[in-house]
């Protein structure tokens, strides 16, 4: 079985973006705004000859009768069941948030193996501002620039390596 690697996160953060640059598509809608991406989303991803699959969360579904919130919770819930490794995505420009605080308890909890990735750290790989990310307790950040495609290869032999 290939392993499952389900990015979670906040909205804006990049998760479709990062989406698209493992799995090399541009399946997953990606937004300026908020929220945008409307369904729950899986991808065959490849880093060599090692295969996984990406799920990407922060959709919803159009006709939810749940709500827009309670339907992205339910989904990020739902991809973290099934994921071997969670991907957990922030963002280094808006900074460590509540919602951060909120799904690194969450995932905790869930007792998954989690790689904490900062995004949007092009040019920021030594950057103090990644420091903040440790509060999260999920060990040490991995600055990535997901738009840019850095740092990509060793977000991926690091969530392959947790399987
Ligand atoms: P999602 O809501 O988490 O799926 O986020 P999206 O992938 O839709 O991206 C939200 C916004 O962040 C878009 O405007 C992207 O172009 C932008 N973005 C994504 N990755 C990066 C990055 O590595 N660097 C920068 N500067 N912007 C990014
Ligand atoms: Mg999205």
């Amino acid at each position: 079985m290939k392993p499952v690697i389900a990015l979670v996160g906040r909205p804006n953060v990049g998760k479709s973006t990062l989406f698209n640059r493992l799995t090399k598509s541009r399946d997953a809608i990606v937004a300026d705004f908020a929220g945008l991406t409307r369904d729950r989303h899986y991808g065959d991803g490849r880093l060599g000859s090692r295969e996984f699959i990406v799920i990407d969360t922060g959709g919803f579904e159009p006709d939810s009768s749940t709500g827009i919130v309670r339907e992205m919770a339910k989904q990020t819930r739902q991809a973290v069941a099934e994921a071997d490794v969670v991907v957990f995505v922030t963002d280094v420009r808006l900074g460590l948030s509540a919602q951060d605080m909120e799904i690194s308890r969450y995932l905790r909890q869930a007792n998954k193996r989690v790689l904490l990735v900062v995004n949007k750290a092009e040019g920021m790989q030594e950057s103090p501002l990644l420091a903040e990310f440790h509060e999260l307790g999920l060990g040490e950040p991995m600055p990535v620039s997901a738009a840019h495609g850095q740092g990509i290869r060793s977000l991926v032999e690091a969530a392959l390596d947790m399987v």
